[in-house]
């Protein structure tokens, strides 16, 4: 039975106990299960009665964590995928067919730009990019044949948002399924679905494991939209193996209080480097400098994530020393993870852009995004500071 508060729902959602009374769910490594009789097997087949057949199509490891999320997201149903890119490949390719048009902001993951340009057209699903910094100007560019809305808030880099309650509506209005890639955010920060979200996605590879150990994703949503999905995944494949299952279910009992101090310590640090005299600009969501500021309070109201933005003053030579002068923060493209992560998005995450497009997401030359992680805010301050003071000689 589902709980009133999200961090008990996170921990006592569980795959039934096994004959063993373990507290704590097994990892069923198994490719397949055995049928009690030839007329379960023949319901099973029918789908008339809920069981697992075969991993590819369901798990214990797997059905744990899905419900899991969709109690913290307020979804109907939902499936575990393979990776984050899965979760987005499946949940296009489910629903879309030849003809059909995605409306998506410009600010989307790189490799959700690669899909929407380089793979669905050769399939005959077109995509029109929007500016996420002007929602006004989407419902001019939707098409009769537009299906999906698919955005990032925040986006990435840039953490810029976008009003989810007003996109719910004009997706409600013209019928277009309204996709939502929460992998900044996480349910424990906005719950897209309440604003009129149809599916929601996730890179479960960042915050949801939160702890750098696998790749993963999910799609959590529209009951009736997820069967769909399921059906294109039964068939072609994405699956989590039960054991990254298990790893995220486990991750999510802690997801609460993680993201709680992703938060504090992203803003701590967002307050400090506002004011150092190396630093041109910072970004983040709970800062007061914002532009998003109101919406970010309103849309995401237990935190501003742990992702914080910044320009070093001099350029990409700045940026640079700035990064090969860090001692103890990772120089890695992920985000997420419990160790602090340091990332030049120009010359990594963002290079394959052209430069036009990278200035069209505010990508800039000196751009350093921190991915806040769980080590001592001090210790984090300290090392950011040095490198600061070393780059500026
Ligand atoms: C990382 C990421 C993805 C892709 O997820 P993978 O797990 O790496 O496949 C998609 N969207 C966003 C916003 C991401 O940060």
């Amino acid at each position: 039975m589902p709980y009133d508060n999200f961090e008990t729902n996170a921990i006592r959602t569980r795959a039934e106990q096994s004959g063993f009374r373990e507290h704590s769910t097994p990892i069923f490594m198994t490719s397949s299960f055995t049928f009690e009789d030839a007329e379960q097997a023949r319901a099973l087949f029918a789908d008339e009665i809920q069981g697992n057949i075969y991993t590819r199509f369901s798990n214990p490891n797997n059905t744990e964590f899905i419900d899991k999320l969709c109690l913290m997201d307020g979804a109907e149903d939902g499936m575990a995928t393979a990776s984050g890119m899965s979760a987005i490949f499946t949940s296009i390719a489910g629903l879309l067919k030849t003809g059909d048009h995605i409306l998506a902001s410009r600010s989307v993951f790189g490799s959700t730009h690669q899909l929407l340009t380089m793979v669905f057209p050769k399939w005959g699903i077109t995509s029109t990019y929007a500016d996420i910094k002007k929602p006004e100007e989407w419902e001019a560019l939707i098409q009769p044949n537009t299906r999906l809305i698919i955005l990032e808030t925040p986006s990435n880099p840039g953490l810029d948002l976008i009003d989810l309650e007003y996109i719910g509506k004009l997706a409600k209005k013209h019928n277009i399924i309204l996709n939502v890639d929460n992998c900044f955010a996480t349910p424990y920060l906005q719950q897209p679905i309440k604003y009129g979200a149809d599916l929601v996605t996730y890179s479960a590879t960042k915050f949801i494991d939160g702890q750098g150990r696998t790749i993963a994703g999910a799609i959590v949503g529209r009951k009736d939209l997820i069967k769909e999905i399921r059906f294109f995944a039964r068939h072609s494949g994405p699956s989590l193996s039960p054991m990254n299952a298990w790893l995220l279910s486990k991750s999510l009992e802690t997801l609460a209080v993680r993201m709680e101090r992703h938060c504090k310590s992203a803003l701590e640090l967002a307050n400090l480097l506002e004011t150092h005299p190396s630093v041109s600009w910072v970004k983040y969501p709970h800062h007061p400098a914002h532009p998003q500021f109101e919406l970010a309070k309103k849309q995401m109201p237990n935190g501003g994530g742990g992702v914080v933005c910044f320009e070093v003053k001099g350029g990409i030579d700045a940026g640079r020393a700035f990064l090969n002068n860090l001692k103890m923060i990772s120089h890695s493209a992920n985000l997420g993870d419990s160790r602090t992560i340091a990332t030049h998005p120009a010359s990594t995450t963002h290079s394959k852009l052209t430069d036009a497009e990278r200035a069209a997401v505010d990508i800039t030359a000196g751009l350093i995004r921190i991915s806040v992680g769980l080590e001592h805010i001090d210790d984090i301050k300290a090392d950011i500071f040095q490198a600061l003071e070393a780059a500026s000689k």
